[in-house]
């Protein structure tokens, strides 16, 4: 009989609720921190930016919050997701080794980020928001929050690093397809911007200038909130239906993970596909492993320090306590441009230093060879920065070869790869280097 390879859920098996590690903490998380007071921020602080509804859910210690039916409704377009096993990868690398792939590229926006661009949508359509303004590196977030935005009826304002303005036109338009407006950043739309430009009128710009830049749009507009595509503890929320979905799928599958792998970039498909594990770690059900992968050119977890320090360059956002490179830590044009931040999630960071999870680094050419072994095996094109995990996964299931050991390896494969082939030509014709631009 042929090994089955795609493990799917019936549509109404899809999870009702998203899952909050934050009631299951065996020690509780530092509080965000206003700048000014440096007093826990408050209730009223945060609306300022943000719609009530959802700066509930970022302070909730609810265990189970329910997804409700408009949002259901719009993750049907692609949800449930498939889990499938990698018998081909398996077979390329002579694994005794059982490699399941969660696979988010599905979505229209090619990666996991409308998982929360979705709800977020919606909660601010239900709050009497009329625009959405935020900020995107590489441009998967923006293209995820524009098309919820066009779902739900909101004007969206992005503003997207410079450098990949130019570099990747392809997610602009995507963008601009859904309806969006996009402005390179620095821009001359902020004052922030205006004074990064005086300063450095070639700036290639940053997520840290961007978020600034959405962050005074969105205080200087009336009807207008701001949104961010992960970090947040609302945002690992969200994406818990990745795990609480792997986790009924590994059931139908019959076996049980020993090793957990996800990039990590600002901490959210992480998060999203680990904290149902965590969960099961901290009953005692499970004794599996769970390992964030991060660039070696922007280790937050593996070389961060855990402090409080500001999500933006503007130091504007609350402080949060994370792994953290610094606030004005300016990180290497690698490929995986959804990997360039220089905290971690306050909720992953916590994980780490509970012993709960663990992370490793790895450098941009083994990702991109990684990246082409899986593609020439299993036929897919991963993202970037899922290709991190990928990497991963390879050493791991080489691992088990080498000590003839069978270990269930289940990883997050959070993108298709589709619209970053320009890094895969640099990659092909040897024009990449480690870190820094190509030749
Ligand atoms: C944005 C992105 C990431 C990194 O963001 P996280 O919040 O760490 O998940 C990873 N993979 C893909 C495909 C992305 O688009």
């Amino acid at each position: 009989m042929s090994q089955q390879i795609q493990f799917l859920l019936r549509a109404e098996e899809m999870p009702t609720h998203w899952y909050n590690l934050n009631a299951d903490f065996p020690e509780p998380m530092p509080p965000p921190l206003h700048p000014g007071t440096k007093q826990p921020v408050t209730l009223g602080d945060m609306t300022a930016i943000f719609p009530e509804n959802l700066v509930r859910q970022e302070m909730s210690p609810e265990r189970h919050i329910e997804i409700p039916q408009a949002v259901a409704d719009v993750y049907a377009l692609y949800r449930p997701t498939p889990l499938l096993r990698a018998v081909r990868l398996e077979q390329a690398l002579q694994t005794p080794a059982h490699i399941y792939y969660k696979y988010e590229g599905v979505s229209p926006a090619g990666s996991h980020k409308p998982n929360t661009a979705i709800p977020q949508a919606y909660y601010n359509k239900v709050a009497g928001t009329k625009r959405l303004a935020t900020e995107t590196g590489a441009g998967q977030w923006g293209s995820s929050l524009a098309m919820a935005c066009s779902v739900f009826g909101l004007e969206c304002n992005i503003y997207m690093v410079k450098v990949s303005f130019h570099q990747k036109p392809y997610r602009k338009l995507l963008m601009q397809t859904y309806g969006a407006t996009v402005h390179a950043s620095p821009s001359t739309e902020t004052e922030f911007g205006r004074k990064v430009l005086a300063a450095d009128p070639d700036s290639h710009g940053s997520l840290g200038i961007a978020i600034s830049e959405a962050i005074e749009d969105t205080v200087k507009h009336p009807g207008t909130k701001y949104s961010l595509g992960s970090v947040l503890n609302h945002v690992c929320l969200h994406q818990s239906i990745i795990g609480e979905e792997t986790i009924r799928q590994m059931a139908m599958a019959g076996e049980e993970p020993d090793v957990i792998f996800a990039c990590a970039g600002g901490g959210s498909n992480f998060a999203g596909l680990a904290f149902p594990f965590v969960r099961q770690k901290i009953a005692g059900k499970t004794k599996c492993r769970i390992v964030g992968v991060e660039p070696a050119s922007c280790p937050s977890l593996t070389k961060g320090e855990l402090r409080y320090d500001f999500g933006d360059t503007a130091e504007t956002t609350p402080l949060m306590m994370m792994y953290t490179l610094g606030h004005q830590f300016m990180p290497p044009s690698i490929h995986a441009g959804g990997l360039r931040y220089h905290g971690m999630a306050p909720m992953v960071s916590h994980c780490k230093k509970l012993g709960l999870i663990e992370a490793l680094a790895v450098p941009q050419m083994k990702v991109f060879k990684a990246a082409v072994t899986f593609a020439r095996s299993e036929g897919l094109v991963p993202a970037p920065e899922s290709s991190h995990a990928i990497a991963a996964v390879i050493d791991e299931a080489i691992k088990c070869r080498e000590e003839n050991r069978k270990r269930v390896l289940v990883f997050n494969l959070s993108g298709n790869g589709l619209l970053d082939l320009a890094a895969f030509d640099s990659y092909l014709t040897g024009k990449m280097h480690e870190t820094g631009n190509d030749d």
